[in-house]
Parts: structure tokens; sequence; C-alpha cells
């Protein structure tokens, strides 16, 4: 049977069909996360999205590595060191819609006793990386990896200008996880991939990738030429130095407390309270997206009250306490993902 009429009431076509969309998504995230790209963002999501169907319709299909529950990512230690992250790097569960943004809100407000506001924020379509930072002197960086283990680009990362080696503080931390995305503007984009093809390389497929290509290169000096830029917005480990100089409550304390210490932070976040004004945020980005310096593939929602968050918690793939609002795609893909099912 082929994917979209198969007979679901057999439970051996059942499995055969979650095994079959498991191995195109494993295969398709393998390429994404080499920097390739086979198939638009929209499909992926799609495929992603019948499986999860699957999965919520036939429970004793999942198991702890199906690509529902893992962040996959990849981890190349041909070329780099492996790193442990100190706390897990996570995914973001989506919405595509205004009725999934508003089933999560009251998901979200209905499972915690305290009301916290939303901060919301541009999804950055680039590349996630940790850095450590011991008592203000960054230490560390590394990528996703598969959420637990990531890849060592500290070299490369100290060439990117907008992250300060030394944190403008007398009173850093005496650890702290933060986590942003590596990115390439659009404009330096187009300069890039001309200058590639002159040189007769093969040019990337678009600024996610070249970012990520850019990141993870053997050579920090091919790094330091690329024009990467970073934006930081998560916090993962946090060791206050003393009690005097406690994390902050909110989220978006946090980000102030980045940015006073030189840390690049988004100008475009808001604290926000309804679900009115989540989806008029939404909305204008939607409409603005192109006047961002960056590429946006969506909002991301966090709610801003770190002990609401804490009491929310996280699946094994991403925190319960922020979704992304994942905009339509804007080219209209005309081939559905063939999928050969043999049985
Ligand atoms: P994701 O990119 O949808 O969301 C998680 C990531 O968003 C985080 O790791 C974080 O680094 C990043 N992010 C950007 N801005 C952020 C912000 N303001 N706050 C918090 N996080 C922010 O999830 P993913 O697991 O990294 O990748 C899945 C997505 O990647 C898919 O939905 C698809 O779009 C794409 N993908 C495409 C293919 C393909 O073949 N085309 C394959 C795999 C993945």
């Amino acid at each position: 049977p082929d994917l979209q009429n198969a007979d679901l009431t057999d439970a051996a076509t059942r499995a055969q069909v979650h095994a079959q969309l498991t191995e195109k998504i494993e295969e398709l995230r393998a390429a994404y996360y080499q920097d390739s790209l086979l198939v638009s963002d929209a499909e992926y999501d799609e495929l992603v999205h019948r499986l999860e169907d699957l999965e919520a319709k036939f429970p004793e299909l999942v198991t702890d590595s199906s690509p529902t529950q893992t962040v996959g990512g990849v981890v190349d230690t041909s070329t780099f060191d492996p790193v442990e992250h100190i706390g897990p790097m996570y995914s973001l569960d989506n919405v595509f819609d205004y009725d999934e943004l508003r089933a999560w809100y009251e998901r979200v407000r209905s499972a915690t006793s305290v009301k916290s506001k939303f901060l919301c924020e541009l999804k950055i379509d680039g590349l996630a990386v940790n850095l450590l930072y011991r008592n203000g002197e960054l230490v560390r960086a590394a990528t996703r990896g598969d959420g637990r283990i990531g890849e060592d680009i500290t070299a490369n990362v100290r060439t990117i200008s907008d992250i300060p080696h030394h944190l403008d503080t007398e009173h850093p931390p005496a650890e702290v996880e933060i986590r942003g995305e590596v990115f390439f503007p659009v404009e330096e984009f187009a300069e890039l991939n001309a200058s590639l093809v002159a040189e007769g390389k093969a040019p990337f497929a678009n600024p996610r990738n070249s970012a990520a290509g850019s990141l993870r290169q053997k050579d920090p000096a091919v790094t330091a030429r690329r024009p990467l830029h970073m934006l930081v917005h998560g916090i993962a480990v946090w060791t206050a130095a003393d009690d005097s100089h406690p994390e902050p409550a909110h989220q978006s304390e946090v980000y102030e407390q980045f940015r006073s210490w030189g840390l690049p932070i988004s100008d475009y976040f808001k604290v926000l309270d309804t679900v009115d004004e989540i989806e008029d945020f939404i909305a204008y980005y939607g409409e603005h997206r192109h006047d961002v310096t960056h590429e946006i593939d969506g909002i991301v929602i966090k709610i801003d009250d770190i002990a609401v968050q804490e009491t929310l918690g996280y699946t094994s793939r991403a925190p319960r306490w922020a979704t992304a609002f994942k905009y339509p795609p804007e080219e209209v893909t005309t081939k559905l993902i063939d999928i050969q099912v043999q049985v």
C-alpha cells in the first residue's frame, strides 16, 4: 500500500508505514544536518506531522528513538571533538495555525496556577550554538549535535565579532550556558554565493545552509572570512557566583542581563499577555519578515516566568513551555514527496 491509502486497521501495515516514515525522516535529517537539502522544510514538517498523527492514534508505535522523541542532529567526530553539553539542548514543538496556537496557549495556561506572560520573538533560521562562560570567560562553544553531545567549534566561534570573549560585568555567574543562533545575513548571502561561483565552487542552498557550512569548517580562518552573526535566545545552566547575583526570575530579564554583558540580543522580542496580542505579533512579522536582516521561519512563544517554565518541564525532544509558530512556506512546492512503501 502507499502511505496515503494504507490500511491502518492492520497492525503489521501500521508498523510498516511507521518504519517507512521514520526511515525517510531520518534520511532527510541526516542530509539537512550535513548541510545539504533534499526537500523543502514544509515537506519535511508535513512528514513529521504525519508520523505524529500516526503515533497519536496508535501510541504503541512510539519508541524512544522515534524522530518525534529525538532532537536529530549530527556529530562529525572526524572533524570536531565531541563535547557533552552541561544542560541538554532541545528542539521546539511547532504549531502551524492559530487554532493550534490557541490550543497550546490554553493547555499551558490551565496546567499552571501562576499566569505567566509570554515572551514572543523571531525564530531565526540559523544554526543552534551553545556558549559556555566560566567566571565571565568564553571557554567553549558547541553545535547542538544530538542534543546531549555536540561538536566543539570554539575556535570557529571565537572569530565571530558579535560574541564577546569576556562578559562585561564584575559579577559574572560562576558558570553559565547560553544558547543562540548563528546566522548569515540575507544580503551577504547573495555576495558569498556569487564569490563561490566565481571561484568555481558550489553555492549554498540558502542562508541557513551557508551559516552551518561556514561555521562547521575545519579551518577557523575560513569561518573568520565569513560575515557570521549571532543572537542569543536561551539559557540552560546558571550557577551564580554568590547569593547577591542570582539568576533572574524571567526570561526577558535574562535577556536584559545578557545585553548588559555585551551579548547580542534581538531588538524584536516582546512580552505579551493575551493570545490575541500573540496573534497580532505573528501577523505583523508574517507581513514584515523581509524587513529583518536575517531569515526567519516563524515566531517562538515562550513562557516568560522561569519558575513556571520549570514546572512545565521538557519532553525528551522539546520544552513544554515554548512553541514555534511556523509560517507557511513562501514557495509553493509542486511535487509531493514520493515515498515507496515496499510491502
Ligand atoms: P526547529 O529549527 O524547528 O526549532 C528548534 C531550534 O530553533 C532550536 O534549536 C533553536 O536553536 C532555534 N531557534 C531559532 N530562533 C529561536 C528563538 N528565538 N528561540 C529559541 N529557539 C530558536 O527544530 P530543529 O529540530 O532544529 O529542526 C527541525 C526543523 O528543521 C524542521 O521543522 C524543518 O524546518 C527543518 N528541517 C528540514 C529538513 C529538510 O529536509 N528540509 C530536515 C530536517 C529539518
